[in-house]
């Protein structure tokens, strides 16, 4: 059943397009969100950006403060917390890939300060989700924070990150595909509350990523352009409802047990990726068309070009359903028997 009452919340402002780093000072004026700011990001962005931001927030009579964090492992996210909680800071600033923006968006929910998202890559949905992914915290999954208040995309910065981060966000998004149809299932089987409309926007985006696909694997700013309006689109359906469950099923779960499996061998959208193909095998879907999709992309389809063996594979396709036990998906309760899972990963072309 759906919640009543049900609050959705979203990002304010939402920032697409070549050199808006220079436009943060304006939207934390628009918002009236105060002069003292705290940045969060790691020690690569930092070595590279550090001009363009103290330059960008110097000129505004800003008072700023940056944390370095090294990584999304809860001691080092207790780290930037501390710092942050002393600083008391009116906003804080979310700068960088998958860990600074987590580490932000997390103590920013601890802590009830307002976070604006400035991703430097489009490698996963998290850039403007309510959701981050600590590692080290009980659940393997994502926890529940809050929405950025802005997402503030900046496509210079985001095309010249590593192609293969970009597109690795075009797996996140293809994800979607059987999110969806884990989340029909569940509605169905377990009476799940279903939101039809924040499915579709979901679909939506992973749709998109199909029809584009080539300009996608191109690279460039155009590529970054369309992954970004994705990655927003997944993620305002995740705020729309109320859960990750849009944008996250079985795939996520195979992607979660290959990280228990093989210590996080690739990355994220690049597993779920793969998970995609074999998910949509046992939905009955066209898994070819996916795999030819992200074979056009230069996504990974096989677990030699994820980095892992086959039988990491197997055994992460055979304790997936465990990782998120009241997450119901394809995989049913009782999950895959090494059995079955090695014949779904061999008819999928994952392993020989
Ligand atoms: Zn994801």
């Amino acid at each position: 059943m759906r919640k009543d009452p049900h609050v959705i919340e979203l990002p304010k402002k939402v920032i697409v397009g070549r050199g808006v780093l220079k436009r943060i000072p304006l939207v934390i004026k628009d918002l009236k969100l105060g002069r003292k700011i705290h940045v969060v990001t790691g020690p690569n962005v930092f070595k590279i950006l550090n001009k363009v931001i103290d330059e960008v927030l110097n000129e505004s009579d800003f008072e700023y403060e940056v944390s370095l964090v090294k990584s999304s492992n809860v001691g080092d996210v207790r780290e930037v917390w501390d710092e942050v909680r002393v600083r008391t800071p009116d906003v804080i600033i979310g700068l960088g890939g998958g860990k600074s923006i987590d580490a932000a968006k997390y103590v920013s929910a601890e802590l009830g300060i307002p976070f604006i998202s400035v991703p430097t890559t489009a490698s996963h949905d998290g850039i403007a989700s309510p959701f981050a992914s600590i590692r080290g915290l009980e659940k393997v999954t994502s926890v529940m924070a809050k929405p950025p208040v802005a997402v503030i995309a900046d496509l210079d910065v985001i095309s010249n990150a590593p192609k293969r981060l970009l597109i690795s966000g075009a797996g996140d998004l293809l994800g979607k595909l059987t999110a969806v149809l884990d989340w029909r299932l569940a509605h169905r089987l377990k009476g799940e509350y279903y939101g039809d409309y924040s499915a579709q926007l979901a679909l939506l985006s992973a749709k998109h990523v199909i029809t584009s696909a080539d300009v996608i694997s191109a690279g460039g700013v155009e590529s970054a352009s369309i992954i970004i309006e994705g990655l927003v689109s997944s993620s305002v359906a995740m705020c729309i409802a109320g859960s990750s469950r849009p944008g996250s099923g079985s795939e996520h779960l195979f992607s979660h047990a290959l990280d228990i499996v093989a210590n996080h061998p690739a990355l994220h959208g690049e597993q779920v990726a793969v998970g995609t193909i074999m998910m949509s095998y046992l939905h009955g879907r066209n898994w070819r068309k996916i795999k030819d999709t992200l074979k056009r992309i230069g996504l990974p389809t096989t677990a030699k070009e994820l980095g892992v063996k086959d039988v990491d594979i197997i055994e992460a396709l055979t304790m997936a359903h465990k990782i998120r036990p009241e997450r119901y998906t394809i995989l049913g309760d009782t999950g895959l028997t090494y059995e079955a899972a090695e014949a779904l990963a061999r008819r999928t072309g994952v392993i020989e």
